[in-house]
């Protein structure tokens, strides 16, 4: 299947890509991730988001379309794949357009994971991550504790709350969300591929992507 996730930072798109993927053996793919791969690769679209990114520039749209170009032509691609947090903007959504139609590959089917706000903010200001670059286990205050000393049960480092999870930040990343992204929900609505899923359990979401991909 090929699927775009659309939904605010704390709807749960990592974790319904994930089910996906296992589900039917499609890669996630999100625009970091690839970013990070093509500049490992050494790529020569790898060194130039490199040179972008070490000068803290943000990645220009044409150069991600092209490394996306040849990330969907990579024979793991075959089955499918999942976009995780991308378009984020409709002109990137244009772009996505153009370079599916050239590609010859059709989408199934754009999620849109409707979570309310108090619910992500709840979600995110609660996360605590370890502050252990080589672990980075992800914990919660109510639902996953770290030890009582606040230490990470797997490597015994501080678990520590990320600048980018506190209240005010978060509220900040839903305000850009709702000025940049959310308009690919209507985007999506008029060419007919939208599926709007309204829910917070992860299980229900993937049972309603599952029977809406049957319907196609
Ligand atoms: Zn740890």
């Amino acid at each position: 299947m090929r699927i775009i996730l659309l939904g605010a930072p704390g709807a749960g798109k990592g974790t319904i890509a994930k089910m996906l993927t296992d589900y039917d053996r499609s890669v996630q793919i999100s625009t970091g991730d690839i970013l990070r791969g093509a500049v490992k690769a050494g790529t020569e679209l790898g060194k130039k988001a490199q040179g972008y990114m070490e000068r803290g520039e943000l990645v220009p749209d044409s150069l991600i379309m092209d490394i996306m170009e040849s990330r969907l032509q990579e024979p793991d691609c075959k089955k499918g794949f999942i976009l995780d947090g991308f378009p984020r903007t409709i002109p990137q959504a244009d772009a996505l357009k153009k370079l599916l139609q050239k590609l010859n590959l059709k989408l199934d089917l754009v999620v849109n994971l409707d979570v309310p706000r108090p619910v992500i903010l709840d979600r995110l200001t609660t996360r605590r991550t370890c502050s252990n670059s080589a672990c980075q286990e992800i914990y919660n205050v109510k639902s996953k504790p770290p030890t009582a000393e606040g230490k990470c049960k797997k490597c015994g480092s501080p678990v520590v709350q990320r600048a980018d999870e506190t209240e005010e930040a978060i509220t900040k990343r839903l305000e850009t969300y709702n000025e940049k992204t959310a308009p690919l929900i209507q985007y999506y609505q008029q060419e007919g591929a939208l599926k709007n899923v309204s829910s917070t359990s992860s299980d229900e979401i993937f049972t309603s992507i599952k029977a809406a991909l049957k319907g196609k």
